[in-house]
């Protein structure tokens, strides 16, 4: 798969675009009152691997939570600007590494001008966030409906304005809450702009259906080179929004480190609890960082094969298990003992 190459954007210390690693974001969801509970947010979202994280400034007192934030990370912080730009001008000059704004809400161009202003002083990106549910009215007027036309006719108008302002640390997502709408509009757009691509779907939902959502938008999108940045919006913890980019990622290839997990479905011959023991692996390995493909099968039909293509592997009979490495066969052990036998052989895998 070749990388469609854009403009390389610094934010804070982490380039987006040109080849750069895909980096994670996601967005603190604590109420912007609670400064306390939102660093805490902030530093657990850092150490589950967010590389980007955006903070709402709502009102002039959610200033106090950049100052606060920025003290403790060390991840870009991006503040997320609707309404009124004076906000977007003061969340630059108290240390936002970058200002998200909805050209749909932001005013006009003079308002553009004086962010622009700051942003050019501070030397920090914008990103132009357009969202179906919030485009300008004169573009639903044109379009009558938040189709991909419309979507993609306000990210370029809005980043004319921003070239005609001299400004070009751009970086832009075009966000709807229908999966094909999304992909449409990427694609539209990255055969237009030379700018950074923040992949994500809006609205996604929760679970089960947010999940799919977002890995259809993104994971297609990716698969085709476009993207340079992903956001899984979930409604639920952050937390789960970059444990689920991070896999979307490992599953396409373009994650590196951690262990990849291959585990059958189950069926009638699994003589074993191979559900609880792949989430006890599974859990195990998260922040292990060696690169070994590991494969957990529960029988001897499918099992060994599936097992010799991966770097280690167990294939379950009867209260006992196989080990396999390198498709070789290690060592059987009994099923009490075979997590940890599995765990130091994996410890031990060079
Ligand atoms: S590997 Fe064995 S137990 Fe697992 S699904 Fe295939 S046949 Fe069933």
């Amino acid at each position: 798969m070749k990388r469609r190459k854009t403009k390389k954007i610094m934010v804070g210390k982490v380039a987006v675009g040109e080849f750069s690693k895909i980096s994670i974001q996601s967005m603190l969801k604590l109420p912007s009152e609670d400064i306390i509970g939102n660093v805490k947010q902030a530093l657990d979202l850092e150490k589950e691997g967010c590389d980007i994280l955006r903070v709402a400034i709502p009102n002039k007192n959610a200033l106090k939570l950049i100052y606060a934030i920025k003290k403790e990370i060390k991840i870009p912080l991006v503040a997320d600007i609707h309404f009124d730009y004076r906000l977007a001008v003061e969340s630059v000059f108290a240390g936002a590494d970058k200002v998200r704004i909805n050209p749909g809400n932001i005013g006009g161009v003079a308002c553009v001008k004086e962010i622009v202003k700051a942003c050019v002083f501070k030397n920090i990106p914008i990103r132009v966030g357009v969202n179906s549910g919030s485009l300008p009215k004169s573009i639903l007027k044109k379009y009558s409906t938040p189709n991909v036309n419309a979507l993609c006719d306000s990210v370029i108008s809005s980043v004319n304005i921003l070239e005609k302002l001299n400004f070009d640390k751009i970086i832009v997502s075009v966000k709807s809450s229908n999966v094909m709408n999304t992909i449409e509009a990427y694609e539209f757009l990255s055969q237009k702009i030379e700018y950074p691509l923040h992949l994500g779907v809006t609205e996604a939902g929760s679970e089960t259906q947010g999940v799919l959502k977002s890995s259809c938008a993104i994971g297609s999108l990716l698969t085709r080179g476009i993207g340079d940045t992903i956001r899984v919006t979930l409604t639920d913890e952050p937390k789960k929004e970059i444990d689920v980019a991070k896999e979307l990622l490992a599953v396409l290839g373009m994650k590196k480190n951690g262990i990849e997990i291959i585990s059958c479905p189950t069926c009638g011959r699994t003589k074993v609890d191979l559900m609880d023991f792949t989430k006890k692996v599974k859990n195990h390995f998260k922040d292990s960082k060696k690169n070994i493909k590991l494969a957990l099968m529960g029988c001897a039909v499918n099992g060994p094969g599936e097992a010799s293509e991966a770097d280690l592997g167990v294939a379950f009979g009867e209260n006992e298990g196989i080990i396999f490495k390198n498709g070789k066969i290690l060592k059987k052990v009994s099923y009490n003992y075979i997590f940890e036998e599995l765990v130091k052989v994996a410890d031990d895998f060079v």
